[in-house]
C-alpha cells in the first residue's frame, strides 16, 4: 500500500528525512515511533500533500504521489496532529463539509456519518458545537472524518496526544476496530505503549532516518525479555535478562535499590539511538 523510496525533505539547511525508504502491506498496522522532531510528521504531510518531498518517489496504492496526487487523495484518510475540526459547526456539519470535499452524495454522506458517528459512539453528539466538545471527542471526531469517504489507507498523527490515559485507552479500543474493514492504518506516535498495543509492526524513525522494523517482539527480542533498573546518582543503569528468575536473583543478590520490569520498545529505540522516545 506504501512504498517509499529514499525520501529526503530539507527546509532551509536542515535534514527533517534523510533518505528514508519503507513498505507498508495493504491492511498492515503499522507505527512509526519516535522522539519528538524526528520527522514523523514531515512523511504524513508529504503522503497527504501538504508539503513537497525534496527528493524521492512515493508510491500509494500503486499510485506515484509525484504524478498521480488527485488518486492518492482519494485513497487516504488524515487526522491531522493539530485538531483541524471547525469549533462553530455542529458535529454533523464537520462531516457533511468533508463529504462534499469528497465529492460523496447527500444520501451517502448521511448515512454513512450516521454510521461512523455511532462507530465513535458519538450519535448523541450530532448537533453539538465542536468548540463543546472535549479533548477526546474532538479526536474521536477527527477519526470519524478521516474515515468518511471509506479510504484504503488511514493516516493518524499523533492521534491520543495531550489526552489523559484512561481516554487514550479508550480510544486505542476504537481505533484497534479500524482494521477490522481492512484498512491499512500508519500511526506516529512518541507513546510506546501505543505503538506496543495498536501495531503489527513498529519502525523507529530517529533524525529523519529509519533505524530499524520489525513486529514489537521482533524489536525487543535481541535485547532479552527482563529488565533490571538500578537507580544510582549517574542515573537509570539497565542490565537485560532471558529468564525472570535470572533477573529477579540479580536484583535479590546485590543490594541496590531497582526494579524488575519486561523489556519494552523503549529499551530497543534507546539500544539502538542511544536516546529516548520520550525524552
Ligand atoms: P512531532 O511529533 O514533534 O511533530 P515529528 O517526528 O513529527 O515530531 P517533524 O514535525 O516531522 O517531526 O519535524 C522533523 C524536523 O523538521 C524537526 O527538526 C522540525 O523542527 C523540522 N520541521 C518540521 N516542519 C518544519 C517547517 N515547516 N519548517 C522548518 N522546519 C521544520
Amino acid at each position: 500500500m506504501i512504498q517509499l523510496e529514499k525520501l529526503v525533505k530539507v527546509y532551509g539547511s536542515a535534514k527533517a528525512l534523510d533518505g528514508l525508504s519503507l513498505s507498508v502491506a495493504a491492511g498492515e498496522f503499522f507505527a512509526f515511533l519516535g522522539p519528538n522532531g524526528a520527522g514523523k510528521t514531515t512523511v504524513i504531510r508529504i503522503l497527504n500533500g501538504m508539503t513537497a518531498m525534496t527528493s524521492g518517489r512515493a508510491l500509494i496504492g500503486g499510485h506515484d504521489l509525484a504524478r498521480e496526487p488527485l488518486a492518492v487523495k482519494r485513497l487516504c484518510g488524515l487526522a491531522a496532529q493539530n485538531l483541524n475540526l471547525d469549533g462553530e459547526l455542529s458535529v454533523r456539519e464537520n462531516l457533511e463539509i468533508h463529504g462534499l470535499l469528497f465529492g460523496m452524495s447527500r444520501a451517502d454522506r448521511q448515512a454513512r456519518s450516521r454510521e461512523l458517528l455511532e462507530y465513535v459512539e458519538m450519535e448523541e453528539r450530532a448537533g453539538s458545537l465542536v468548540k463543546t466538545l472535549s479533548g477526546g471527542l474532538k479526536r474521536r471526531l477527527m477519526i470519524a472524518r478521516a474515515l468518511l469517504h471509506r479510504p484504503r489507507l488511514l493516516f493518524l498523527d499523533e492521534p491520543t496526544v495531550g489526552l489523559d490515559p484512561a481516554i487514550r485507552r479508550r480510544l486505542w479500543g476504537l481505533i484497534k476496530k479500524i482494521r477490522q474493514d481492512g484498512v491499512t492504518v500508519f500511526l506516529t506516535t512518541h507513546y510506546i505503549e501505543e505503538a506496543e498495543f495498536l501495531a503489527d509492526r513498529v519502525a523507529f524513525i530517529h533524525q529523519g532516518r529509519l533505524v530499524s522494523q520489525g513486529t514489537p517482539a521482533e524489536l525487543v527480542a535481541a535485547l532479552g525479555a527482563w529488565v533490571v533498573d538500578r537507580f544510582g546518582d549517574a542515573g537509570i543503569e539497565t542490565r537485560y535478562f532471558e529468564a525472570r528468575e535470572e533477573a529477579r536473583r540479580y536484583l535479590a543478590e546485590n543490594e541496590f535499590e531497582g526494579a524488575l520490569r519486561r523489556v519494552n520498545l523503549e529499551d530497543a529505540f534507546l539500544a539502538q539511538t542511544g536516546k529516548r522516545v520520550t525524552e
